[in-house]
């Protein structure tokens, strides 16, 4: 999903098929059952609730004009315990009004909770198949980023439908659990003639019905989906396709376009023509190619990556590269927990960040360095979320979305480029993933196995660690050639107390340049090099590969012995700082401030220490560049 508030900066830009008769379907849909019935023994993580889910055959009735839903869910699941009651989540605004074995009424019970229990008429025993059908209508009350939703965008009459993280259960009765995804759907959708309805999968049938006032559009999908990428949406779109070739096949994609933005919409299906094969030749081919992909502006702002089916708030390149994206990483391969959303969100962040680098090679410096000024606004903030329900901390563009993909671009940095991609290919072509779910640690494993590196502390630090590092480089150069080098680094926040990690440094002239990357273990760290020329200046990290903060590069006349490093905060200060000295200093110290030039600016006898830090009145110092000193340690201080 893609939250409007993140929205890039640059904005570019059916009729009936043929009839199929489903109903032979019944005889399809148990040779299907049969192919893939063990598809859930290896899955990753189990369901839960006693059931595994195989099938939905969805039937709702929709007016666009009108919130309200009427419908029924049949599921097909197999009992994973001795089973007497099924369970389901279906909010309270939702009204139950019979729930059928076949034929027969069963007895159930709704709770205040929104949980419906159904009796089963008799125990199921462990590996028994069944089947219930719950009849139901209602006015969904929407939640989250609106889960069931009417509306008149651009003045087009529409309803759409976006359930992640919990809304599925505001407008169906479904079970909302990550690791049952269901096998394959049918969705069949009743709604006035004048409008199309869009669902996932494929578009089978439009049957006219009830004298032609109504339409019956039937998609069908036939690979897992989780409970939360089924999607519909209504609209008097305008429809169009475009033949997408990839390698070994051609995929269809479906453009659903309120009628004034048809312009837009076809710019983007062109990116998205060009979008999709480059993804497929990286992390291999579109996963749903054998069905079809398509996207369908909605009323809200963002985009959602629903299942073969994109809903989009609005028509640019970076949203649609996101949300495709997303095709791969959150829909074939699912995060295994709501913790481990980075897995959906970091990935198809940074893939529309490698569509730039790789199809608009100009917008890429500026996309990595946009993301990098945002996560580094404020010093805290983990990847993995820890509160999720917190839905606003689980989608936070700063973190899930941004420090997500900026730590995949620094695992490419610290794997290499060959062996991060390749381990990127095995974990979504792994069969326990593969249209399953994952956890961070099952990426972690691809690429420890495709590198031969250990990310253990990699992985505290940027996935379970918050913050970030920011580095002071002091270098020296000798008439011949000879440069000594060292390099300190403080952190952001307390939970990582140092980031190892390589560091490179480019050092150049009017005419010459040489990059150079430094294995940095310890703050402080010295470093001698040679050069072939005598370099004016030194830039840290000047591709952005890292995530870091505010970062000084001094050239000093002769390097200074090795000692201890304080940090400063805010840095850069407006107002007064915060000198951290760390470590066991306590009681009481002298600090002196010196400019560049090694000039006193002030001094200020017997600060007192209190939790490691002294407070500095510095408010009122002229703007500039500073180092502060105190008990043996010293750092460097940029005053605005
Ligand atoms: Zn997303």
């Amino acid at each position: 999903m893609r939250h409007p508030a993140l929205l890039g900066t640059l904005l570019l830009a059916l009729g009936a098929t043929a009839q199929v008769a489903w109903d032979k379907g019944v005889l399809d849909e148990l040779a299907w059952r049969e192919r893939h019935g063990t598809e859930h023994l290896l899955r990753h993580g189990s369901p839960t609730w006693g059931y595994d889910l195989h099938h939905h055959r969805l039937e709702w009735s929709i007016d666009p004009a009108v919130n309200f839903i009427s419908g029924t869910v049949r599921s097909h699941f197999t009992a994973t315990a001795v089973l007497s009651t099924l369970r389901f989540d279906a909010d309270t605004a939702l009204h139950v009004s019979a729930v059928l074995h076949g034929t027969d009424p069963l007895i159930w019970t709704h709770g205040t909770d929104g949980i419906l229990w159904i009796d089963l008429p008799t125990p199921l025993a462990p590996g028994a198949m069944d089947s219930v059908t719950v009849v139901y209508s209602g006015a969904p009350s929407g939640s989250g980023f609106g889960s069931f939703a009417v509306g008149n965008p651009l003045g087009n009459t529409a309803q759409w439908t976006l359930s992640e993280p919990y809304g599925a259960r505001d407008w169906w009765p479904c079970k909302q659990d990550l690791h049952d995804k269901i096998d394959s759907i049918d969705v069949f959708l009743t709604v006035p003639a004048a409008y199309e309805a869009v669902s996932n999968g494929v578009l089978m049938s439009v049957t006219p019905v009830n004298g032609g006032t109504q339409r019956i559009h039937h998609w069908r999908h036939r690979h897992p989906i989780a409970y939360y990428l089924i999607a519909t949406a209504v609209c008097d779109y305008t429809v169009s396709q475009t033949q997408i070739p990839l390698v070994g096949d051609t995929v269809t994609m479906w453009t659903y376009a309120y009628p004034q933005d048809d312009y837009l919409a076809q710019l983007v299906a062109g990116d998205v023509a060009q979008q999709m094969p480059f993804y497929s030749s990286r992390f291999g081919n579109y996963p749903f190619a054998d069905e079809q992909y398509g996207h369908a502006q909605f009323g809200w702002g963002g985009g959602m990556e629903h299942q073969t089916m994109t809903f989009m708030g609005g028509w640019s390149y970076e949203l649609a590269a996101h949300e495709l994206a997303h095709q791969w990483f959150g829909d074939k391969v699912t995060c295994a927990s709501w913790q481990d959303l980075w897995l959906n969100e970091g990935f198809a962040t940074y893939l529309s960040g490698l569509c730039y680098e790789t199809l608009a090679a100009q917008y890429w410096p500026g996309w990595k360095l946009a993301q990098v000024a945002d996560i580094t606004s404020l010093p805290d903030g983990s990847v993995r979320v820890s509160d999720t329900t917190d839905i606003a901390r689980l989608f936070s563009a700063r973190l899930t979305y941004r420090k997500g993909a900026m730590v995949l671009h620094m695992l490419r940095w610290v794997c290499g480029d060959s062996a991060f991609f390749a381990g990127c290919r095995n974990y979504l072509n792994d069969p326990q993933l593969a249209y399953s779910n994952a956890h961070t640690s099952d990426l972690q494993g691809h690429l420890e196995a495709a590198s031969g590196l250990d990310l253990d502390g990699f992985m505290a630090d940027w996935y379970i660690g918050e913050g970030h590092p920011s580095y002071t480089v002091e270098w020296s150069q000798d008439a011949g050639g000879n440069v000594s080098l060292q390099l300190f680094q403080s952190s952001s926040h307390p939970s990582v107390a140092f980031f190892e990690l390589p560091v490179p440094l480019r050092f150049k002239n009017g005419t010459q340049d040489s990059l150079v990357v430094l294995d940095h273990t310890a703050d402080g760290q010295t470093f001698g090099l040679w050069l072939p020329f005598q370099a004016d200046s030194v830039l840290l990290d000047p591709d952005t590969w890292l995530i870091t903060g505010q970062n000084l590069v001094l050239r000093v006349p002769t390097l200074a012995a090795t000692d201890g490093r304080a940090v400063l905060y805010p840095n850069p200060a407006e107002g007064d700082a915060l000198l951290y000295l760390g470590g066991t200093h306590q009681g009481h110290a002298d600090v002196r401030i010196t400019d560049l030039h090694g000039r006193s600016v002030r001094v200020l006898p017997a600060r007192p220490i209190t939790d490691r830090r002294i407070a500095l009145p510095v408010a009122d110092l002229a703007a500039g560049v500073y180092v502060v000193e105190a008990d043996g340690v010293r750092g460097v201080l940029v005053k605005r």
